[in-house]
């Protein structure tokens, strides 16, 4: 075998999912493999960059081992809910055990049409395969929990598309799992509990095996669950990323983030940030998250109520107690994330970093280059550059002074270097990648990805990727890969 497979998920019940295997491509070529997760999978890498190894990449061979399925799912909208969702566009290979001892799932994304492609061609566009390639391997780099890119494929074939018939690609993803809050709404929604059952003990056997010595296993996983996305969505805001769609069937289980469509790191900072033309509402607005978090959590907490006792009114009491800590799970890991960001000791006073975020949004100051410029000054390397980036208009004199009194009395060089990357996805970087690989070019988009694998460390070869845009470069917002 040159992929280990080692299947689980194709083990549970024939409702989970459907078999599928993908379509067939008329030109695959390979534009990048990611080498260092092939090692960690244990995947051979010379193999897996041969004509053999790109056919499975591309769709167009079964490895040994793989179980090609379609998972279903369900999922809330933008707050409307939709029974069946499912893979409509990607395909389980199957799963590989690392070399960390991990269980991983491979999925190819854009491979044809399934059951649960409804009006969809089950194709991806090249566009969206390049841009999850770029932004989940740059936050697996910045050591936020995702989904990872091990390959991109070119199909050869074109796809019709908001934008006209553009170059089509296959992606494939490596998660944890790629079992959603929609996994177990899509067995709510046909009041199947057995079902319900069986997945929450798969994902606390293969997610949270602590959970099972808990008084309550299930209240435990809830408890998990929720404190993941806690973790991660204050992970998200302190690094300016906007996720874009947080329905119910983009949260994973796991605590890991997933689906990358119209996500964007944000440049000029403001609390009510949206890129995503779908969101026309704001309601996944880089200040809302944390309250989407919530609300999705709540939704997983309401498919395990039939778990946790047979009277309704207790398991409502149960569910409530076990989501209790997470405003305060979220407030204390954003304001760990924020002190470490200002270089400010824990005694300092929160009110502080609150003024500092007022004072970026008036002055609509860029989110990461503030840090980046704020670090330059911990340093003692440089303050005009900081300084400059304020007008006169609004008063950043005074907050500066206050925050080099509570600064300098122990300020934490060390946790600001580690809080502050230097280089983030830029929404027009990712941009001119796409467009140059449309044009036959795939230097933009390597650069970019060997650039961001180390976003703290000071790369003067990359000092043109560290800046926003010019006007004429900005991108006002980025589209699903729908
Ligand atoms: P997303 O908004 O990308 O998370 O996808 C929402 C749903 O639409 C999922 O069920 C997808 O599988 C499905 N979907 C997205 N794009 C396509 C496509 N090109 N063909 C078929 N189904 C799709
Ligand atoms: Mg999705």
């Amino acid at each position: 075998m040159n992929i280990h497979f080692d299947n689980t998920y194709a083990r549970l019940p024939e409702r989970f999912f459907s078999k599928q295997a993908p379509a067939h491509v008329p030109e695959p070529k390979l534009i990048r493999v990611n080498l260092g997760l092939a090692a960690k999978l244990a995947i051979d890498a010379g193999w897996l960059q041969s004509a053999d190894g790109v056919a499975v990449l591309a769709g167009n061979a079964i490895a040994e081992g793989s179980e090609p399925i379609a998972q279903a799912y369900a999922g809330h909208q933008f707050g409307g809910f939709v029974p069946q969702l499912g893979d409509g566009r990607a395909i389980l290979l199957g799963e590989v055990v690392g070399t960390d001892g991990v269980r991983y799932d491979l999925q190819l994304k854009g491979s044809g049409r399934t059951r649960f492609s409804r009006g969809g061609d089950g194709k991806s566009a090249l566009g969206p395969v390049l841009r999850e390639y770029i932004v989940s391997e740059a936050m697996a780099a910045l050591g936020v929990p995702t989904t990872r890119a091990l390959a991109a494929v070119a199909t050869g074939e074109r796809v019709l598309r908001q934008e006209g018939r553009v170059p089509g690609g296959v992606f494939t993803r490596v998660a944890a799992s790629h079992i959603r809050v929609g996994t177990f709404q899509y067995f709510l929604a046909r009041n199947d509990i057995d079902a319900i059952r069986l997945l929450a003990d798969y994902v606390i056997a293969r997610h949270y095996p602590d959970a099972a010595q808990a008084s309550n296993p299930y209240v435990a996983l809830l408890e998990s669950v929720a404190a993941a996305q806690a973790d991660l969505i204050a992970q998200w805001m302190s690094l300016g990323f906007i996720h874009g769609v947080m329905n119910t069937d983009n949260t994973a289980i796991s605590g890991e983030t997933i689906d990358f469509g119209p996500c964007a790191f944000m440049e000029a900072f403001h609390p009510r940030c949206v890129f995503s033309s779908i969101d026309s509402r704001g309601r996944y607005a880089w200040g809302n998250q944390p309250d989407i978090g919530l609300w999705n959590v709540t939704r997983f907490a309401e498919t395990l109520l039939p778990l946790f006792s047979e009277d309704t009114g207790e398991a409502t009491r149960m569910a409530e107690a076990a989501l209790a800590g997470y405003p305060e799970r979220f407030d204390s890991r954003y304001m760990v994330r924020f002190r470490a960001k200002f270089g400010l000791p824990s005694d300092a006073p929160a009110a502080l970093i609150q003024e500092g975020l007022d004072l970026l949004t008036s002055a609509e100051v860029d989110f990461t280059l503030f840090f980046r410029n704020l670090t330059r000054v911990a340093a003692e390397e440089d303050s005009t550059t900081l300084e400059a980036m304020f007008s006169a208009k609004v008063s950043f004199a005074p907050w500066f002074a206050k925050w080099r009194r509570e600064a300098s009395a122990a300020v934490r060089l060390p946790d600001m270097r580690a809080a502050n990357p230097i280089l983030i996805p830029r929404n027009h970087r990712v941009e001119q990648a796409i467009q140059s690989a449309y044009a036959g070019d795939y230097a933009p988009f390597h650069r970019l990805v060997d650039a961001l694998a180390s976003p703290y460390t000071e790369q003067t070869e990359y000092a043109g990727l560290e800046t926003p845009p010019q006007p004429e470069e900005v991108v006002h917002q980025t589209f699903c890969g729908t």
